[in-house]
């Protein structure tokens, strides 16, 4: 394992250069701040005419086209959805490419799937965040950051790791710590994350749980207080300190019935079908049906989305976030993160 922290980083890699952050969505409009107030010269580029271009200049960025930002840069960080980061590059992108440039993602997807091609004389970089961007900005301005991953598929210059770490240090990351990864392994393991625990996995064992109570007669609200409520705050123990740190919080219990219970849920099944999802990842399977459903303006993905809205479990949920106050509470810090 080797993991970057600020005393390994010299930000010296990034002077005189341009930063062009392409894209200000959830990390664009984070990391872009961050590498701004760190002193980093950064260009945000937008298309014209987006939600996001008068935002950006709202919030004091330097802002200017693809294309431009593109030409005057020598980081070209690409932080759009990664659905659409192929026809961008090859269209308001690549025409402007240099040798010694550096393009950089927070993501591997495009290149280990090599949907984007790079020449030879440009480095290819990754330095991603582990985590969402309101938290890469509302850490950072709390003095510390979150952690993160670098990795190089090209190094054309020689020093493309020293120019990925400073934009890591400059985003806040090394902070917490910037472990080294591969393009590959980023790419794999995030979308398996992604889908089988973190979104996919997570929310189907809270749904699966709330309607095995509510179907048993018990309360929505009392079910949706134990089966969705309550997983931030184990979420928390165990982010802090571990399983046994978890175990040690609760009740003997809660600890006896859990242990002697979990891989009932958690099966040999459960355990062949994650296999499979991370074949179809490993094998690009995953990959092609995303670029068709995309393609075809995502039919699926609105189809799905429509039907969960309509679970009873984010019906009473957003009803007993309300009545606690929740909602507001997250909202605030939203906006606190945006006027700073
Ligand atoms: P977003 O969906 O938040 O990006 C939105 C931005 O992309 C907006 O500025 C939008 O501009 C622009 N955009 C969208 N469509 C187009 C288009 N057709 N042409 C030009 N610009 C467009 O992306 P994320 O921040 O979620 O993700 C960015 C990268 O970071 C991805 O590679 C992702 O995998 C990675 N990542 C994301 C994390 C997250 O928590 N979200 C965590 C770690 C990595 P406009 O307003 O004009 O539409
Ligand atoms: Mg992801
Ligand atoms: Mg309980």
């Amino acid at each position: 394992m080797k993991m970057y922290y600020d005393k390994d980083v010299d930000v010296k890699a990034l002077a005189n250069k341009t930063v062009a952050v392409i894209g200000y969505g959830s990390q664009g409009m984070g990391q872009s701040q961050n590498m701004s107030d760190s002193g980093l010269k950064v260009i945000v580029g937008l298309r014209e005419g987006g939600a996001s271009w008068q935002k950006a200049k709202d919030d004091g960025m330097n802002v200017k086209t693809i294309e431009d930002a593109a030409k005057e840069a020598d980081v070209i960080h690409i932080l759009l959805p990664d659905e659409i980061q192929a026809d961008v590059y090859e269209k308001s992108i690549a025409p402007y490419v240099k040798p010694g440039n550096t393009i950089s993602f927070s993501h591997g997807y495009n290149i280990h799937f090599k949907y984007i091609k790079v020449p030879e004389d440009v480095n290819i970089t990754m330095i991603a965040p582990k985590g969402p961007g309101s938290m890469v900005r509302r850490t950072y301005l709390e003095g510390f950051g979150i952690p993160g991953l670098v990795a190089i598929e090209q190094d054309a210059t020689g020093d493309a790791l020293d120019v990925a770490l400073a934009m890591g240090k400059a985003c806040g990351l090394s902070k917490a710590g910037i472990l080294e990864t591969t393009f590959r392994e980023e790419t794999e393991t995030d979308l398996f994350g992604e889908q089988a625990i973190l979104c996919g996995g997570v929310t189907e064992l809270i749904n699966a749980g709330f309607t095995t109570l509510v179907e048993a007669g018990y309360q929505p609200e009392i079910a949706y207080f134990e089966t969705c409520h309550e997983l931030k705050l184990i979420v928390d123990l165990i982010y802090e300190k571990g399983f046994a740190g978890m175990w040690n919080d609760v009740s003997n219990t809660a600890e006896f019935g859990g242990l002697s219970r979990r891989d009932r849920i958690i099966n040999d099944d459960a355990k062949k079908e994650m296999k499979k999802i991370l074949s179809e990842i490993q094998k690009g399977k995953f990959t092609k049906e995303w670029a068709l459903e995309s393609t075809a303006k995502m039919p699926m993905l609105n189809r799905m989305r429509e039907l969960e809205s309509e679970e009873k479990i984010e019906k009473v949920g957003s009803k007993l976030r309300k009545a606690c106050g929740l909602e507001k509470k997250a909202k605030e810090k939203e906006e606190k993160v945006v006027v700073v």
